[in-house]
């Protein structure tokens, strides 16, 4: 088994967003020893772009992603068109940050303006998602922001994202990006993926391009699971074999950050922050 690689920890913002704002974050970070941090979008909005540059700046603490881009289905163009400009302020403060890619959650079926479902046509939604990630693809090269496509669990298909399985991300690579990274790559995240069983052969292929595994998010599936999306476990307190799979990440070469990425709205979000990170500080080192 490999040795804990505390200086790996990254915490995705989203695990304490309830009880702090991004300030907050960066500089409770800062204090427990935490070097890297995954923000979202509407925190760095919050806070400000520039703001929140030079804060990471005097801290120390630098980006292991940011969250996120993506959502690339609408039922007309003109929405289609907007969700690729939105992706391209994305990469822009992605690249702000100094983050080492966009994690891109891609969205499901298109919606109508009351945000229902406007249609069943998965196929085509799915068709909609590369040729965006396509678009958006030769603007991020431009600019130097790799691209990380991040699988969801498949009961996210329908409002989240219609990329499910880690060899549909692959498809997605090998298809835009047939010589290998060239700016594409994938987001590995457990809580999505922990449960297929071509698992550790997927990660492998992704391993043999090489840069095309671009994080690593943790955490953990709990049984029961109560809520569809907010409630993730604290690593070690579900089911996820975090060993074995950090072991097929680094087997297949891996080397970044573990980031943790908690949404529990009965329990961590409802804790003190700083017993939040002590927890994920002593559970990367004694479970994952
Ligand atoms: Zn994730």
């Amino acid at each position: 088994m490999s040795a804990p690689r505390p200086e790996l920890l990254s915490i995705n913002t989203a695990t304490v967003r309830k009880q702090w704002a991004l300030p907050d974050i960066i500089a409770g970070c800062a204090r427990h020893g935490i070097r890297y941090i995954s923000p979202w979008r509407d925190q760095v909005a919050a806070a400000g772009l520039k703001e929140t540059a030079r804060r990471l700046r005097d801290s120390g603490v630098e980006l292991s992603g940011y969250c996120r881009g993506g959502m690339f289905p609408a039922l007309d163009r003109s929405g289609r068109r907007a969700a690729l400009d939105d992706n391209r302020r994305a990469v822009d403060e992605a690249l702000a940050l100094g983050s080492p890619c966009l994690v891109l959650v891609v969205g499901g079926l298109p919606r109508n303006p009351d945000g229902t479902c406007g249609t069943k046509d998965l196929a085509g939604a799915r068709a909609m998602v590369r040729d965006g990630i396509g678009e958006l693809l030769d603007d991020a090269r431009t600019a130097g922001m790799p691209l990380a496509i991040e699988p969801l669990h498949p009961m996210y298909a329908a409002d989240r994202a219609c990329v499910n399985t880690m060899a549909h991300a692959n498809d997605l690579c090998d298809e835009l990006a047939p010589g290998g990274h060239a700016g594409l790559g994938i987001a590995v995240d457990v809580y999505h993926v922990w449960w297929d069983r071509d698992l550790q052969r997927e990660i492998q292929r992704a391993g043999a391009h090489a840069g095309r595994l671009m994080a690593y998010h943790l955490s953990d599936w709990l049984v029961p699971t109560a809520d569809l999306l907010l409630d993730r476990g604290m690593m070690g307190d579900g089911v996820i074999d975090l060993k074995l799979v950090r072991r097929w990440m680094e087997d297949a070469g891996y080397r970044g950050a573990h980031e943790v990425e908690i949404f529990s709205e009965r329990n961590w979000w409802k804790r003190d922050p700083d017993e939040v990170l002590r927890t994920c500080i002593e559970r990367h080192q004694s479970v994952c």
